[in-house]
């Protein structure tokens, strides 16, 4: 079950990282762990997001005290920690620094139904602004953790992104959808400013299609495949173009 669970996680890290939220060696993912959920799984500090292994993952508990692992834990554990003490049925934490999301927090806007991406926040995303450093104590922590509240997401001003799901593929789409709606509209913005946008009365069932829980898990599976491929790793068995490991559940034709 660890095993699984690590091997999702390092999959995860590889995937933010082909999607542009790799920041060197900062930025990391935590998951819960199912038989004791006052501990969970932390990428290391010192290393790329890309770079864990089920050697140098750390656990962690819901404190933010390493209890397990050899390497460094990074001092924003906090997040992680607090997010999964106020959400118990969140188990996947994501912070990272995307470039798009970041610069778009400095423009002080909301994200606007402009693209299929931005739809998916139109409802809105928090904002924590109580401060542009670091969150490097409890304190700050649950202040994050409030922020968040229910949702899904939230943007850090001027330093980058809290994604938080039930599983780590939703966290990592939420992650990759985020930016994404960032980087269109500030091309929008680039080009003089979105005009055009979803019609009100589109607005709710564009918003729900756009998250469909089987979308999450299947381009999941093509992230994987893709870092696979490109590298010419062994396909783990689960993540193969096999028809039978798909969620078909969203389509209409299954
Ligand atoms: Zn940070």
């Amino acid at each position: 079950m660890t095993d699984k669970l690590r091997e999702k996680l390092i999959n995860a890290g590889r995937i933010l990282v082909d999607e542009g939220q790799g920041d060197y060696v900062w930025g990391h993912i935590s998951a819960r762990l199912p038989d004791n959920p006052n501990r969970f799984l932390m990428k290391p500090g010192c290393l790329g997001i890309e770079e864990m292994t089920g050697d140098n993952i750390i656990t962690v508990d819901i404190e933010g005290e390493k209890v397990l692992g050899d390497w460094p834990r990074h001092n924003e554990v906090y997040i992680h920690s607090e997010v999964m003490r106020s959400r118990p049925e969140i188990n996947c934490v994501i912070h990272t620094h995307p470039e798009h999301a970041i610069a778009f927090s400095s423009l002080g806007k909301e994200l606007s139904a402009m693209s299929n991406d931005g739809t998916m926040f139109s409802a809105g995303v928090p904002i924590f602004s109580e401060t542009t450093d670091l969150i490097t104590d409890q304190p700050r922590g649950k202040a994050v953790a409030k922020a968040l509240g229910e949702r899904r997401a939230l943007i850090l001003r001027n330093h980058g992104i809290v994604t938080a799901g039930t599983t780590i593929e939703e966290a990592v789409f939420v992650a990759i959808k985020l930016e994404r709606a960032c980087r269109i509209q500030m091309l929008a913005e680039a080009a003089g400013g979105p005009k055009l946008f979803v019609k009100d009365e589109e607005l709710a069932a564009k918003r729900s299609r756009t998250n469909r829980g089987d979308s999450q898990g299947n381009a999941f599976s093509y992230l994987v495949r893709r870092w696979h491929l490109r590298c010419g790793c062994e396909m783990p068995k689960e993540y193969r173009a096999e028809i039978g490991n798909f969620d078909r559940t969203g389509y209409k034709s299954s």
